[in-house]
């Protein structure tokens, strides 16, 4: 039976849920594009199925930050998911912060696991710094999800050589979060 796998591309279009901007980049958009390209990646494999919570860069998911973000998770539980990916892009006021980490529930679960193939896979094919996968049991989407469940920040909008692979490399991005789902997995 195929794995389902839900992507969850954080943040709205516009208005509240929306996410983090700089080097003249939206987080949504980045997050939207990153998020088709990798369910593309996964639908041409037949052992997934993949589900995603935004179908088109214009939609809005929810009608509050608070029902945004439960209707993402109502989604994925909904569908059974066997897995939850949220993607988002990392802001700071610090423009010198850079890198990609991933965030879990908690240690040494099956999400763990794969969440550090997946980071290993997206800071070596894109040479971004590691740094590392943190443990934050107060995310919504790591904590209301019924399945494994990451929130990964591919890399910082508001440092200058992290927005430039977030803008250019969306498909590399989709590619290192496919390979480390499937090193993990099989
Ligand atoms: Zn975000």
């Amino acid at each position: 039976m195929a794995i389902k796998i839900f992507i969850d591309q954080g943040h709205n279009p516009f208005g509240f849920n929306s996410g983090a901007e700089g080097n003249g980049l939206k987080e949504q958009d980045i997050t939207y594009n990153v998020g088709i390209y990798l369910a593309q990646l996964l639908q041409n494999d037949e052992r997934f199925e993949v589900l995603t919570s935004r179908t088109c860069i214009t939609q809005v998911v929810g009608y509050s930050n608070s029902s945004s973000l439960a209707e993402r998770v109502g989604l994925a539980n909904r569908w059974g998911a066997d897995w939850f990916l949220s993607i988002h892009c990392n802001s700071s006021t610090n423009p010198n912060a850079r890198g990609s980490e991933i965030y879990v529930y908690r240690s040494r679960n099956q999400a763990y696991y794969m969440a550090r193939e997946i980071l290993q896979q997206i800071t070596r094919q894109l040479q971004l710094q590691d740094r590392g996968v943190k443990i934050n049991p107060d995310f919504y989407v790591l904590r209301r999800t019924d399945m494994p469940a990451m929130l990964i920040e591919l890399a910082f909008i508001t440092n200058a050589a992290d927005a430039e692979k977030l803008k250019n490399s969306q498909q590399i991005f989709a590619q290192a979060i496919y390979d480390g789902l499937v090193n993990y997995l099989f």
